[in-house]
């Protein structure tokens, strides 16, 4: 029996404990400056009180320090900067190999998919490692039992925060999801999707090209096995051909939709409903038809 640890200072981790929960061993979540009343399916938390105008990061190695005095084989954080500092210094602390793509934890093994996605690779954990994965949403159900702790913190205070106008989504708990694609030739076209996704009530989302190549998108907005996986009730993919790399991140969405111009497109290989045409006449119809 060994323990897998969850380190995050994010408050919805639904799927970070699933796949702790997969190998029936013990969960720890260490919470860094979060409520600890969501972590339903835990068997303990350690709440690090963090102290005003503390961030999350001048306690990253307080926290790797919890991880530390009693390592398990696996520790989880999320893909928020916050988290992924966390994660940094508990695999200093432990000496430990990062990786991203985690798919399943069993007993003693892992499964993470690498090479973009091409390649499934099963690791060994008989040393500890550390995963950065998609968070998930809140989970509900009984507290665990709780240890808090007052951090030791050494260094930066916050002296002022001032909005910066980026946006808030947490696409891993989004319901619906529009995600544009390279068929969209313009930045400022961009508005029809964000009509449709107003209509829906969905999150807006892209392939990499668009958040990597151009930058219409934060780079927290992309799909696929670098970026964001995604299971919403509902997925329409606009102008994305559906390569592999891509298809990973949203191949677990309830009901999918695709429309592309190209009928042998692979998306529509994914797709529920599939529409067949030029995106830049679909979309204003079909925003037009849910608004009756
Ligand atoms: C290591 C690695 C990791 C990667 N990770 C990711 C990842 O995490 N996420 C990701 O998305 N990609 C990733 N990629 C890139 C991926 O391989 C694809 O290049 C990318 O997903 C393609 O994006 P796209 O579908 O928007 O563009 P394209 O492949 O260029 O497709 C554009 C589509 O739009 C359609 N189209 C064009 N005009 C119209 C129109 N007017 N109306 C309707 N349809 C139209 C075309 O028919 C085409 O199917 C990765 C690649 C590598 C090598």
């Amino acid at each position: 029996m060994s323990t897998s640890w969850i380190v995050t200072a994010q408050p919805n981790i639904s799927h970070m404990l699933e796949l702790t929960g997969q190998r029936g061993d013990s969960t720890v979540v260490v919470a860094v400056g979060v409520a600890a009343d969501r972590f339903s399916g835990a068997d303990r938390v350690v709440q690090i009180e963090l102290p005003a105008a503390v961030p999350v990061e001048a306690v990253a190695g307080f926290a790797a320090e919890q991880v530390a005095a009693e390592p398990g084989d696996v520790v989880l954080a999320g893909t928020s900067s916050a988290d992924r500092v966390l994660a940094a210094a508990v695999a200093v602390q432990l000496d430990a190999p990062i990786y991203r793509g985690l798919q399943e934890l069993e007993a003693g093994k892992a499964t993470v998919l690498q090479l973009g996605g091409v390649l499934e690779q099963t690791l060994s954990l008989s040393t500890p490692i550390v995963f950065v994965c998609e968070p998930g949403g809140p989970s509900e159900g009984p507290c665990p039992e709780l240890t808090q702790v007052s951090a030791t913190v050494d260094g930066a205070t916050v002296v002022s925060s001032d909005k910066a106008g980026s946006q808030a989504t947490n696409l891993a708990a989004a319901k619906r999801i529009v995600a544009c694609g390279r068929g969209f030739r313009e930045e400022a076209d961009l508005h029809i999707a964000h009509d449709l996704a107003a209509q829906l009530g969905a999150e807006l989302a892209c392939s990499r090209p668009l958040a990597e190549g151009v930058s219409w998108f934060e780079k927290k907005l992309y799909v696929g096995i670098s970026g964001a996986q995604v299971s919403p009730e509902l997925y329409i993919a606009v102008g994305i051909s559906g390569q592999l790399q891509h298809v990973v991140g949203m191949n677990k969405s309830q009901t999918v939709v695709a429309i592309n111009s190209d009928s042998d497109a692979p998306i529509f290989e994914q797709a529920d409903y599939g529409i067949v045409g030029d995106l830049y006449a679909v979309l204003p119809e079909l925003t037009k038809a849910l608004a009756r």
